[in-house]
Order: C-alpha cells, then structure tokens, then sequence
C-alpha cells in the first residue's frame, strides 16, 4: 500500500530484511497511527528490506527499502513515498515515476493506493496483486472463486490475504455479471477428450477488424476446457474444427464431437472430416436443444465476461473476438467448485501458472527492432491477449 503520510516503510515478512538495526528497542520505539494515537511495541525491527516492483511493462525492480520497519501484526505493508520517485494520485490513473524514467501504475481499492509488487520464491515467482486486481484480471470471476484459486495455481499471492468478501464492482454492475456461479452442467466423459462440445455462435452485431461474424466454442466434457475459433461465414466450420483438431493432437485424439442440429454440422464436408479422423459424431434430438446445454452454457458465460473486458478497457467492440479469446483462456484458468480445479490441470494435468497474466486492456509495450539495426524501439500499444 502507498501512503503520502508514513515516515517509514512497514514490512510484514521478516524474510525480506537483508540486514537488521542492532541497537533497535521495540519497547522504546513508538509508532503514530494515523489517528494520532502513538503505540510502542508494534515495531519489532528496523533495517533494510528488499521488494521487487512490477513497472507498467512487466519488468521486475528491486527496491531496497531502507529503515523500514518490521510489524508482523500489521494489516498491509507500508511503501511510504520514497525521494527520488514523483508519485501522482489521480483518480483512476494514479502512477509513480522513478529516476530512472521507470513507470509504475498505481492501482486504487477504495481510498487506498496498491504498488505491484512479486514475491521470490524458491521455484517460481509469485505474483501479489490485491483481491479487486485479480478479479479484474481474472475477468470479473466472483471473488469467492478468485480466493480460492490461489490455492490450484502457480504464481499466485492475494495481498492482504482473504478479506473484504462482499465488494462491490462497478464494471461487474455495469456488465450485469452475475456473481453467482452458472449451474454446473452434467459431465459424462470419464477423461479429457472423450466428448466435445461444439456449437456456433453468431451471426455477432459487430463484424471484427478481420472481418470475423461467427463464433465456434469446442468444449471438452471432461475438465470444462473451451476453444474458440473465429469465422467470416458458417461455411469456415470444417476448417475450423480442422483447427481445433490440429491444436488439441499433441494432447491425444478425440472419441466424440456433439452438436446441434446446424446445417454447418449436417454438412457433406463436416461429415466427411469427421469420418475420416475417426471421431464419432452425436447429434442434440430435434427440438431438445439442452441436450447441447454444455456448449450452450459455457456461451452465456463467455459473452457475459466478453462484455466486461469490452467496457472496463474501454474499446471498441470490433475486438469482441480478443475479448473472447480471452475470456476462454481465463475461463479455462478459473476455479471449477465441482472439481476444486481448474479446467486446465484436468486437461494437461499441471496447475497453469497466472504470474504472467495481465488486465485486458492494459498499457503494454512492444520491443520492435528495425532489420539490419541494432537499436530496438519501444513502441506502446494496449494488451488484448
Ligand atoms: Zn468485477
């Protein structure tokens, strides 16, 4: 947490301390809280700590932070505004700049100001966002399920561990997101790629920058794994079913596809794909479309996160198909409380590691090199997957 009015540094871990103050006395030191009360005994050492700060691109800074102050029994670590950095609180877009030129985004959880910050760890690096900020990240995921998670990833911290659990968030209102989980459908495969679900969507009211109409979701009954794929025109289904075959090979072969009744199923060509990769194809009976409620569900699921990256980024609804994409790949990557996995470890068998994943939407830099130069540029854009 930054504070504009601490005079020290406030570190909760004792492990992030390199050196500590011998002639410290916690009996003696007292620390004043921010309502005016004063308090000895809460500070149990002094000394320099180290912090790794995430700037806007992604990159990791080490930060020593000297006569900081270590307090097991504090809520929230303190960053108090350090010399040498310019720290601008506005609203919504609160940053802090180093000497160095290094930008730092600011997120704000009610009146209070958060700096990203990662924790080492011996394996791998855990990222430490605040709940809101993984919420976010994760699509608007219910934050029940967002807690949760932590448990059955890589790379993963909340900070401040598991508190406010009924908050309120104006994009998930906006988007009319439901916090409440979609029922969780019947599950009939025994192992991951026995039954697929397909199904079709669209034709969308936007046609996407590629030219994109339609939507085809494949579902694995299984583990609850969803790919999508985009087409200019129903007719793009046996290529890209063809697609989906491709990418899932490496993970083994497919028993089963289910879909309705569409045309772009009951086609020659579909058949034919489908006959020749030996893969059985089952059909929803006429007029009992809940048959194929597992494709169905996950859709509504989709479009409803779909909408909320699309308002909360604030762009134009011509990448509806990023913001799919992407709600498909953190979808795969959420906590299933049928499972008390998440789809991912059910399919590849290894907890999917989230360190790396970023807002949708977000400033994000890309490294372009000229050909035949040797200097790189930088050049800005926004993060859509
Ligand atoms: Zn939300």
């Amino acid at each position: 947490m930054v504070d504009a009015g601490a005079t020290s540094h406030i570190v909760s871990d004792i492990k992030a301390f390199k050196n500590v103050d011998s002639s410290f006395q916690p009996e003696t030191h007292s620390v004043e809280l921010a309502d005016g009360t004063k308090c000895s005994g809460m500070a149990q050492q002094r000394g320099t700590a180290v912090i790794y700060l995430l700037d806007d691109t992604g990159r990791r800074h080490r930060a020593q932070l000297r006569d900081a102050l270590y307090m097991p029994s504090y809520p929230h670590d303190i960053f108090s505004v350090a010399r040498g950095a310019t720290i601008t609180f506005k609203r919504g877009n609160s940053h802090m700049v180093t000497r160095d030129g290094s930008r730092f985004d600011i997120h704000e959880s009610g009146n209070l100001y958060y700096l990203p910050t990662v924790v080492e760890s011996v394996d791998h690096c855990k990222v430490c966002h605040d709940l809101q900020t993984w919420h976010e990240i994760l699509g608007h995921c219910n934050y029940e399920d967002v807690q949760k998670l932590q448990c059955v990833v890589r790379g993963m911290e909340i900070k401040g561990g598991m508190v406010r659990q009924n908050q309120l968030c104006e994009v998930c209102t906006k988007g009319k997101f439901t916090q409440t989980r979609s029922r969780e459908p019947d599950r009939k495969a025994e192992k991951p790629l026995e039954l697929i679900h397909t199904d079709l969507a669209g034709p969308m009211p936007t046609q996407s920058k590629e030219g994109y109409r339609y939507a085809q979701s494949f579902t694995d009954d299984y583990s609850g794994t969803m790919l999508v794929y985009f087409l200019k025109s129903k007719a793009d289904t046996v290529q890209a079913t063809e697609k989906f075959l491709a990418d899932i090979a490496p993970y083994g072969e497919v028993k089963c596809i289910r879909s309705d009744n569409g045309t772009e199923f009951m086609s020659r060509d579909f058949q034919t794909l489908l006959t020749q990769r030996k893969i059985r194809h089952e059909t929803s009976a006429p007029y009992s479309p809940h048959q194929n409620g597992t494709a169905e569900r996950g859709w509504r699921t989709l479009y409803d996160m779909s909408r909320c990256l699309l308002i909360e980024s604030k762009l134009p609804d011509k990448l509806w198909n990023y913001a799919m994409q992407t709600s498909a790949y953190v979808q795969n990557r959420c906590y299933c409380r049928r499972t008390k996995k998440t789809p991912y470890e059910l399919f590849t068998g290894r907890k999917p590691d989230v360190s790396k994943m970023q807002k949708f939407g977000s400033i994000c830099f890309a490294y372009k090199q000229e050909k035949g130069k040797f200097d790189s540029r930088c050049e800005q854009g926004v993060f859509i997957g």
